[in-house]
């Protein structure tokens, strides 16, 4: 899956001598219009930014849903030309898309009510002493080349450090709750680790009763739960 990596786009920008910071400026004169616009506007409180196809607004709208019990209010989506940088991105309230998937929105979306929980700290320290975030990975794949799930992390992206783990993890458990698919189907229901992944994010409210019930029915719980 293409992610924005913000480590690589710095390096990159040092090199070229740009820089990477998105121009907000210049996608907030262009203000999508038309009723899928207007309905997330309408519904969510959010701002959107630049030229977005009408099937591109469906993908963001389609994964707000998938957030019934968060307040996303505030948050600006901006749609970016794809260039070196790819994916998308989240920074203070800004959601950045450069591909507009189902995916890296979710993910972004992620990052967003991750940075908005209450306990977050508490969070962040329980999913630090549950997995440990040792460098195991190269962002796209295991230093064995492999990708998939792995060890309580959803993805080698996850095993980045606790941000990027939330926002994998919350995209993952989306994915598979409503549309019945991604990196869950293949997480090895033998590791304890996934569960207590999902049992963490549960407590701090960042997953729902859908993903709840999804995710036990595939076997990712704690056996006395
Ligand atoms: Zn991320």
């Amino acid at each position: 899956m293409k992610r924005f990596f913000p480590v690589l786009a710095v390096f990159l920008s040092a090199c070229a001598g740009t820089s990477t910071e998105p121009d907000y400026d210049a996608a907030r004169q262009m203000i999508p219009k038309g009723p899928r616009a207007d309905e997330i506007r309408e519904r969510f409180h959010v701002s959107l930014y630049g030229s977005w196809e009408d099937g591109e607004l469906s993908v963001v709208l389609g994964a707000m849903e998938m957030f019934p019990n968060k307040d996303l209010s505030g948050l600006e989506f901006y749609r970016m030309p794809r260039g070196e940088e790819r994916g998308g991105r989240y920074d203070l309230g800004r959601v950045t898309v450069r591909e507009p998937t189902l995916d890296i929105v979710l993910h972004e979306l992620g990052h967003a009510v991750h940075s908005r929980c209450p306990s977050r700290a508490k969070l962040d320290a329980q999913l630090q002493a549950a997995l440990g975030f040792a460098a195991y990975c190269s962002a796209s794949s295991w230093s064995d080349g492999a990708g998939g799930p792995r060890r309580g992390f959803v993805s080698p992206y996850a095993a980045m450090n606790v941000e990027e783990c939330v926002a994998e993890s919350v995209a993952a458990a989306k994915l598979w709750s409503r549309r019945g698919r991604g990196p869950l189907g293949e997480a090895d229901r033998s590791d304890e680790r996934f569960a207590l992944v999902f049992e963490i994010l549960d407590a701090h409210g960042l997953t729902d009763d859908e993903d709840r019930e999804e995710i036990r029915k595939i076997g990712l719980s704690s056996p006395q739960r």
